[in-house]
């Protein structure tokens, strides 16, 4: 094994320093040498879990008090003191979630480092909140140009009803872990090595219930379908998560339920698309519409509005109707509809009509005085 360095030199921080400054400085390189930051580099991996073991015991006051004695002999083989081993990233993320500020809300750390168990306060034992969970709602523009309230049908972790979410018989007598002895974790060699993980019979607690109940095999817990009322608010737009608090599964006896995040996912509409708070659509007009200029009816999500085509309106161009479009989702206002016109050509006319059209072709060919192609081209764009 190659040389330890040093735990303060690894955090960067003074010997005497205080614990709130030991836990910056080791969220500091969390975040920069955290994996999603550095995909496949396995020396950012390196530095990565060696801030983690630094900080397991720099941010232990025990533990700190050990190694500030007798450095990392204190938990060497032997030694009294067993230090933390990462032998892998969950583990970090377990241990140290609540460094991360983890609750949703925007940090995108949340989620990983809350690793399943959510926010919690301090060490891996004690009551694990419940899990968060996640459904997707699809929404028509009608919808979104409203706001709605949905119900929605889920699967849920309750409270087990026959022992009221304590996961014993009678009263939920605990007795220690036979398999672990009560230590919480279990040991297996490896090579040289041995690796510690956590007891898998009583889930690192060192503790099981004597007689577990029926019902839920001693979980406490048990899935229920359950119907949600969601208010979801006008204007939202795709792939926002909306965070509805304490709906999620039940946590463990004292600890919060998990939330439920609602993805927002939008509906094609058949006439309309969005961009941000605009909506946009095509209409197609006949070629005298454009020429001569009239007012038309534009549908609208809600009901149809009229709009005037100037004369003259090249086909392709844009008008703006405003107010008609989306409501902002985290403004006032509204967008607006943009409607781009084009020249719809007739595929069937009748003799009148083709009579007409070659008049009108004979007045054209007139007034722009025999020029030829190239010059009619560039008229056009001078
Ligand atoms: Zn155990
Ligand atoms: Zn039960």
């Amino acid at each position: 094994m190659s040389e330890k360095r040093d735990y303060y030199e690894v955090l960067g921080v003074e010997r005497n320093a205080e614990p709130a400054v030991i836990k910056k400085a080791y969220r500091k390189l969390a975040m920069k040498f955290h994996p999603d930051q550095n995909q496949g580099d396995s020396t950012a991996e390196a530095k990565f879990k060696e801030a983690a073991e630094a900080y397991d015991v720099l941010g232990t006051a025990e533990k700190k008090a050990q190694y500030d004695q007798f450095g990392h002999q204190a938990f060497s083989q032997g030694g009294g003191f067993q230090g933390q081993r990462f032998s892998n990233m969950e583990d970090i993320f377990s241990a140290f979630g609540d460094i991360f500020g983890g609750g949703g809300g925007g940090g995108g750390f949340g989620d990983i480092f809350g690793g399943g168990g959510g926010r919690r306060g301090g060490g891996r034992r004690g009551p694990r909140p419940g899990r968060d969970l996640r459904i997707v709602l699809d929404l028509t523009l009608e919808e979104i140009a409203k706001g709605v309230t949905r119900t929605v049908a889920l699967k849920r972790f309750e409270h087990c009803e026959p022992c009221e979410g304590s996961g014993g018989e009678d009263g939920a007598k605990k007795i220690t872990c036979s398999t672990c002895a009560g230590r919480g974790q279990v040991q297996r060699n490896q090579g040289f090595f041995t690796l510690a993980s956590p007891c898998p019979t009583c889930r690192g607690e060192g503790q099981t219930i004597e007689k577990p109940c029926k019902t839920c095999s001693g979980s406490g817990k048990q899935q229920e379908k359950k119907e949600i009322e969601i208010r979801i608010p006008k204007g939202i737009e795709e792939g926002v998560q909306l965070r509805v608090t304490a709906q999620g599964d039940v946590g463990e006896k004292d600890a919060p339920r998990g939330d439920l995040y609602c993805v927002i996912r939008e509906k094609q509409h058949k006439i309309f698309q969005r961009s941000g708070p605009d909506l946009m659509t095509e209409i197609p007009c006949a070629f005298s519409t454009l020429a001569l200029g009239e007012k038309v009816e534009i549908p609208t999500l809600q009901s149809k509005v009229e709009m005037t085509i100037p004369a003259g309106t090249q086909t392709g161009k844009v008008l703006r109707l405003r107010g008609q479009g989306l409501p902002h989702m985290d403004s006032k206002g509204t967008g607006d509809l943009l409607v781009r016109v084009f020249i719809e050509v007739p595929t069937k006319l009748n003799d009148r009509q083709k009579e007409l059209l070659r008049e009108f072709a004979d007045i054209e060919q007139e007034s722009s005085g025999n020029k030829s192609f190239f010059e009619k081209i560039a008229n056009y764009f001078s």
